[in-house]
């Protein structure tokens, strides 16, 4: 879509963009298309908005489910693509991911052009939810994706970080400068492919990331014991795992963290 049709299509519909909600429209279609063209099989989109990736997606003629929350981009959608698009009209920090998943068959990837203020929890329950996430292809702040690059020591080091590089290969797929939205954002975006990875699954692995950063400036052993870890249990950890209880939570590795649950999961807290 260009910037003349998103402004016709809101004027069309009365619409004003809702900045609350992160509404940039994206107005550049190549982007659009090498976005869809990096997705396989059925696809969940996050946030479709007035489609200009929906539009993209339903042309490869696999499933598309998408989870909008605004009624008025919800009633466009509806016109433009009938019962070709599954719409999930709610909160995608709510919505049940997985069984969107199974209804499309299981394995699905997942695309979106994020809404900023909700990019590190959708990223998060995307990677923790359930669902048989293959790949996904995500728009987001420049800002917000160097946290998926970060190391120990980076200061946007954090729990997506170690969830996302634990579970799924990153590459950059497309860097946008912010006029290729409407209305225009104050920064630019990147749109980054995860590819989902061998990986051992840790379901402790999001509390041991929680509970390890949940203050920074705290030691492991500190944050960990205020989470409930008894004093015996986090010296046969750190024993198990090769590391001080007094390190801090930014200076450990994604395969240390991934250690730690694999030691909480067998031998409890
Ligand atoms: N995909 C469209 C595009 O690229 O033009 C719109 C992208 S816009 C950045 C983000 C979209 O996400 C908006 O349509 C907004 O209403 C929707 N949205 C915001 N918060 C949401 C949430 N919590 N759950 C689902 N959709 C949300």
């Amino acid at each position: 879509m260009s910037i003349a049709s998103i402004k016709a299509q809101l004027a069309q519909y009365g619409i004003n963009p809702n900045r609350a909600l992160g509404q940039n429209f994206l107005a550049d279609d190549d982007a659009a298309e090498a976005i869809a063209a990096s997705c396989k099989g059925a696809v969940i989109e996050i946030g479709p908005g007035m489609g200009a990736l929906t539009e993209k997606l339903l042309n490869r003629e696999a499933p598309v489910a998408a989870i909008e929350i605004d009624r008025r981009m919800a009633e466009i959608l509806r016109s433009r693509f009938g019962d070709k698009l599954i719409l999930v009209e709610g909160d995608a920090l709510k919505a049940n991911i997985k069984a969107v998943a199974q209804s499309l068959g299981g394995e699905v990837s997942v695309a979106g052009n994020l809404p900023y203020y909700i990019t590190t929890p959708i990223c998060t329950r995307l990677i923790t939810c359930g669902a048989n996430i293959r790949y996904m292809t995500l728009m987001m702040q420049k800002e917000a994706a160097e946290r998926f690059f970060a190391e120990p020591g980076d200061r946007v080091y954090g729990p997506l970080t170690v969830l996302a590089q634990h579970y799924y290969d990153i590459n950059t797929l497309l860097r946008l400068s912010r006029e290729a939205y409407y209305p225009q954002p104050e920064v630019d975006s990147v749109v980054l492919c995860l590819e989902r990875k061998q990986a051992e699954a840790h379901p402790a692995l999001q509390w041991v990331l929680e509970s390890a950063f949940a203050m920074r400036r705290k030691t492991l052993a500190n944050n960990l014991k205020a989470a409930g870890i008894s004093d015996k249990r986090l010296n046969e950890i750190c024993e198990a795992v090769g590391i001080g209880g007094n390190i801090r939570a930014e200076r450990l590795t994604t395969a240390q963290f991934a250690a730690i649950s694999g030691e909480i999961e067998k031998g409890g807290k």
